[in-house]
């Protein structure tokens, strides 16, 4: 896989403009000579909340209309897709593709919105971070899939560009279970090269809107920026370098230890010279990769009843052995004494890891696992699919 990169400067979402610089780019990396009549694409684009598009946090509709024109003309038939966070549902679908433009995009041109509700579940044998990825069945339904990602500064996760994107074909309620497993960002960045990994041939080529980027703080930031390559490293790379970042607090340096992509050569830029677009006051959030994932506590909170299987002590039951205190890795588990001064074990939920040591550990199978609803519903769900 070549390390080209194409930058064009565009300093507003112009129709016309847009869809010149796309043709353009398609060009120059000769991506125009890759698709072919009737292949089905998967327009990966963002859309993570239910959003207005100047918000800065979703793919931009302008860019998604000029991308979609020039792959119709060239006789693709796309699929616009995503999974916000929350249920991955047709009625939270079809208020996130209202109001971040997608519905008009597919009302004024040749393109479908992605109606497929079903997901399912697939071996990463190579994966560092996960053995086993769930995904949109949309995947199942197209040839090929085109990433379209924002350039965007998260409060959580730090920089989050287009190897970030494929994030959002893990199905929203699964999005939430993973990011409450995985501790630090280097997790959750070696989660998303396990992604792109799984789906490399599949993956054939990605864009960055970085007309009005996301910096820190949630503020909107004219970079003037369309970037596009068939290498996701090679492209974050590029970007990473125009925003000011170290690249050994990303996911490149991630990628690099994986043997994706060569850190001496990692890109070659044509269109636009890359100084054009480099801001030395870009606002970025101090994270590295050992940063912990910040979490939001309501979010938690309602995860957590939702959700999260968890282990479980009734004082009545237990024998007081100590035995899952002293196995415990987070000492989140207490000896206490009851009013009839026997010793029981309880659990700290703000320190547990739900590694699950205590339930197997146990030797009187007094710690059990609670399954809320929502979690059982969606292992239905994935189950239902991966034996039909
Ligand atoms: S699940 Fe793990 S972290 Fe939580 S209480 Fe049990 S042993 Fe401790
Ligand atoms: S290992 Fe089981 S019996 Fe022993 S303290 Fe823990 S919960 Fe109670």
């Amino acid at each position: 896989m070549n390390n080209l990169v194409s930058l064009t400067y565009l300093d507003s979402y112009d129709d016309s403009k847009i869809k010149s610089a796309v043709e353009s780019s398609f060009s120059k990396l000769k991506f125009d000579t890759i698709i072919k009549p009737d292949m089905k694409v998967l327009l990966k684009v963002c859309l993570p909340e239910s959003v207005q598009p100047d918000s800065a946090e979703t793919s931009h509709p302008a860019v998604v209309q000029g991308v979609v024109e020039v792959l119709s003309k060239l006789g693709a038939k796309c699929i616009i897709a995503d999974s916000p966070y929350g249920n991955f549902t047709q009625s939270h679908l079809d208020s996130v593709y209202f109001k971040t433009g997608m519905l008009e995009v597919a009302n004024s041109s040749d393109c479908e919105l992605n109606h497929n509700l079903k997901i399912f579940s697939m071996d990463t044998p190579n994966g560092v971070k996960t053995k086993n990825i769930t995904l949109l069945d949309v995947v199942n339904d197209v040839d090929v899939i085109i990433n379209l990602g924002k350039i965007k500064i998260d409060e959580k996760l730090g920089y989050t560009g287009v190897g970030a994107n494929m994030f959002g074909l893990v199905p929203g309620e699964v999005k939430t279970l993973i990011l409450n497993r995985l501790s630090t960002i280097e997790d959750f960045n070696n989660y998303l090269i396990d992604i792109i990994d799984a789906l490399k041939d599949k993956l054939i080529f990605n864009i960055l809107d970085g007309v009005v980027a996301l910096e820190a703080g949630n503020s909107q930031r004219m970079l003037s920026c369309l970037a596009m390559s068939e290498n996701v490293f090679s492209l974050d790379s590029a970007i990473i370098k125009i925003l000011g970042m170290d690249f050994n607090n990303t996911i490149i340096k991630l990628a690099f230890e994986r043997g994706f992509i060569d850190i001496d050569d990692p890109y070659e830029i044509v269109g636009d010279d890359i100084e054009n677009f480099e801001l030395a006051d870009f606002s970025l959030y101090a994270y590295d990769l050992d940063t912990k994932i910040h979490r939001n506590i309501r979010g938690q909170k309602s995860y957590f009843n939702t959700h999260q299987e968890r282990p479980t002590i009734k004082p009545n039951r237990c024998k007081g052995c100590t035995i899952c205190s002293k196995i415990c890795p987070t000492n989140a588990i207490m000896m206490k004494y009851d009013k009839n001064g026997e010793l029981y074990a309880e659990i700290d939920y703000k320190k547990c890891i739900f590694c699950k040591k205590c339930y197997l550990g146990c030797p009187y199978n007094v710690v059990r696992l609670k399954t809320p609803l929502e979690y059982k519903k969606l292992h239905k769900k994935i189950n239902e699919f991966n034996h039909e």
